[in-house]
């Protein structure tokens, strides 16, 4: 099965990508971990979207364009993926269809997750990503004391774009540029949107509910 998550950022996309992809034996493919793996190592690609990140910006449709058609090529997402974080604007939208049709494959559903602008807020202030494992974790609402990854022991930091001023510049990007791929997508047929609040474990089970018809 081949899925896109869409939502602001803070909206759930990478908690419930981590669940929804383990359900369904599919590869989660995050743009924004493979960016943020790519600054940490110091490499040419983490080089080129470093500046843009940390202001809030895209990083540049050709940059990432390349680096997704790389990832989707491996043979772990030659029969599915869940794509969080890509595509981010028409463009990469029209580009993927693209890439996607020279393999005769083609997206089989576009999952809004619905949450509004004060949770979301609410929900980045409190983020912290674990530097080993990658979960996601939120010290309010899982009560993180620590930090300590209670998964795998690994060390909890605060996202760099986690800042306040770079959030109101990251939800802009997001009504701008993102926004608009919720109309491209429903007049393809293949959005489906749920209400992504309340417990992560609910929203998982409405997310499954509303793949189960576009499965197989
Ligand atoms: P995104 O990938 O869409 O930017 P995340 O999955 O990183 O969003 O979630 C942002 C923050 O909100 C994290 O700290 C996460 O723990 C928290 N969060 C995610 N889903 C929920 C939920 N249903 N209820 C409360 N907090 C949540
Ligand atoms: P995320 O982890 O999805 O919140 O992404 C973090 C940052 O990575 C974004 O603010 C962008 O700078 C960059 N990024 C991630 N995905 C994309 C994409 N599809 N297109 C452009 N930039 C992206």
């Amino acid at each position: 099965m081949r899925v896109v998550l869409v939502g602001p950022p803070g909206a759930g996309k990478g908690t419930q990508a981590q669940f929804i992809a383990s359900h369904l034996s599919i590869p989660k493919i995050s743009t924004g971990d493979i960016f943020r793996a790519n600054v940490s190592g110091g490499s040419e690609l983490g080089r080129k979207a470093k500046g843009y990140m940390d202001r809030g910006d895209l990083v540049p449709d050709e940059v990432t364009i390349a680096m997704v058609r790389d990832r989707l090529s491996e043979d772990d997402a030659r029969d599915g993926f869940l794509l969080d974080g890509f595509p981010r604007n028409v463009p990469q939208a029209e580009t993927l269809k693209k890439m996607l049709a020279e393999w005769d494959a083609r997206l089989d559903v576009v999952l809004e997750l619905v949450v509004d602008e004060e949770e979301v807020v609410r929900r980045l202030s409190g983020r912290r990503t674990c530097d080993t494992c990658g979960r996601i974790w939120h010290v309010v609402f899982d009560d993180k004391r620590d930090d300590v990854c209670d998964d795998c022991g690994g060390r909890l930091y605060q996202r760099d774009d986690d800042r306040e001023e770079v959030v109101r510049h990251r939800l802009e990007v997001y009504q701008e540029q993102t926004a608009p791929l919720v109309s491209f997508y429903a007049e393809e047929g293949i959005l489906v949107g749920i209400d992504a609040t309340g417990p992560v474990e609910e929203v998982t089970e409405r997310a499954l509910a509303a793949l189960r018809p576009f499965m197989d």
